[in-house]
């Protein structure tokens, strides 16, 4: 039986991949504008530090991560020995917590200097169950900036953003920009308290997932999908009534400069996204039209506790990440399809057998200058050697007889105006060019 490729993962075909390339160039150029670097960093982490990162409760770490080991700790936890902690690798499931860990060990933020502007591409991994949308393996491409507090920060990220979905073709009117704030380690755990004494007053009205997270992670209780949860959290407090100074007038701030820079956003006091590093900003990107459920093309937010999280120094840090395969839902939904990848700007075609050897040279030189050319490898009649330098898009065909290598030319054709004329073998190249 032949094998496929595992559920919730797919393959990217020489069309798609011409487009990812140039989905990430588009991002590359945008992103370069407002300073940030790519890095990249290993596919696979200590599984320590998503826990510390991102959080032990949160449905990526403690559900949806996929573990790695290495065919000999393999092999002692099959015989019941345990491994050491640093052994314990888990394919990344995003992409900030591998580049603030990056930033700690390579230093990238030493006092006193800029702010660390980067950015990543690449597959992310989460067990999660796979539907249109929602992949085990996604490819995110994402923004960290760290070593600075301001909220122009925030705001210059959330507007590049939106200026990379216009680039690659998003309709900005099929969007919905959502903000809120999370507020910090000085208002959210008096919220926190509140919420969970407001969920333990309707404890009859929640789900069995949110009554359990009532006493470990409330506030994701705003996230439940369940319409009884849904209806029973609409009067929980709001964050934005209860957030510090400090925490308002950052809010304010970023606000005030998405307005100057005239985005529409929508205030929505129960995004709290899934994982835990966040502080203060948090947005989302939802496409309104032709997505169904999974709608979130890309989303992040501001993180100043992550850095010691892991180790470092205090160093505030923003960021987000866009989803590759959500992005290509959104333009497909807008009527996209992928171009055709191939391009070919020759096919060197044989009238006979005679020709072949000349044939493979001419092909090579025009491979050496510069040219895409290609020329039948299956012993085609010339009429379906034709054919085929059509389906490969061919801009010139060049045919090759015993008649032409007797005189030292060849005919050149123009596939476009049907246009032929005579070129001699040497100046094949140049004329093509
Ligand atoms: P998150 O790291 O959850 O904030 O995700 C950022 C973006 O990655 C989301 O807005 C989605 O566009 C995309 N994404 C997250 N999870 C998946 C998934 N399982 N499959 C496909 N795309 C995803």
């Amino acid at each position: 039986m032949a094998i496929n490729c595992p559920e919730g993962t797919r393959d990217l075909l020489p069309d798609e991949m011409a487009f990812w390339t140039s989905f990430k160039a588009c991002a590359t150029d945008i992103f370069s504008r407002y300073g940030y670097l790519p890095l990249e960093t290993p596919i696979f982490e200590q599984t320590e530090l998503f826990v510390r990162g991102i959080g032990e409760a949160t449905d990526v770490v403690s559900k949806e991560m996929f573990s790695a080991v290495s065919g000999e700790n393999l092999k002692r936890l099959m015989a019941g020995e345990s491994i050491k902690s640093k052994s314990k690798l888990s394919l990344r499931p995003e992409g900030t917590a591998g580049v603030v860990r990056a930033v700690v060990q390579h230093d990238l933020v030493p006092q006193g200097s800029a702010p660390a502007k980067l950015m990543y591409a690449g597959p992310m991994f989460r067990a999660e169950r796979p539907q249109k949308g929602r992949q085990r393996q996604f490819n995110q491409v994402g923004i960290e900036c760290l070593g600075a507090d301001d909220p122009s920060v925030d705001a210059e990220g959330i507007i590049m953003l939106m200026r990379f979905y216009e680039a690659i073709g998003i309709p900005v009117a099929h969007t919905r920009l959502l903000i809120n704030s999370m507020g910090c380690e000085s208002c959210r755990p008096a919220y926190r308290e509140l919420v969970r004494a407001y969920m333990d007053e309707h404890k009859d009205e929640l789900c069995d997932e949110c009554s359990r997270r009532a006493e470990i992670n409330p506030l994701r209780a705003f996230d439940c999908k369940n319409p009884a949860c849904a209806a029973a959290m609409e009067h929980a407090p709001k964050i934005t009534d209860h957030l510090c100074d400090d925490c308002k007038a950052h809010y304010a701030t970023v606000k005030s400069y998405l307005d100057a820079a005239g985005l529409t956003y929508v205030e929505d006091y129960k995004l709290v996204r899934g994982l835990d590093y966040y502080t203060r900003t948090v947005f989302e990107v939802q496409v309104t039209e032709g997505m169904g459920s999974q709608n979130a093309i890309g989303g992040g937010g501001r993180y100043d506790k992550l850095a010691q999280e892991v180790g470092g120094r205090p160093t505030p840090g923003f960021g987000f990440a866009l989803g590759y395969e959500r992005c290509v839902l959104a333009l497909e939904a807008a009527g996209f399809s992928f171009p055709a990848a191939q391009r070919c700007d020759v096919f060197v075609a044989c009238v006979d057998d005679s020709a072949r050897s000349l044939a493979f040279s001419l092909v090579q030189d025009c491979r050496d200058g510069g040219l895409i050319a290609e020329m039948d490898h299956q012993n085609r009649s010339l009429k379906s050697q034709f054919k085929l330098a059509d389906k490969l898009g061919a801009a010139h065909v060049v045919v090759l007889g015993p008649d032409e290598i007797a005189q030292g030319e060849v005919v050149l054709r123009n596939m476009e105006t049907h246009d032929e004329r005579r070129v001699a073998l040497d100046d094949v190249v140049g004329a093509l060019r």
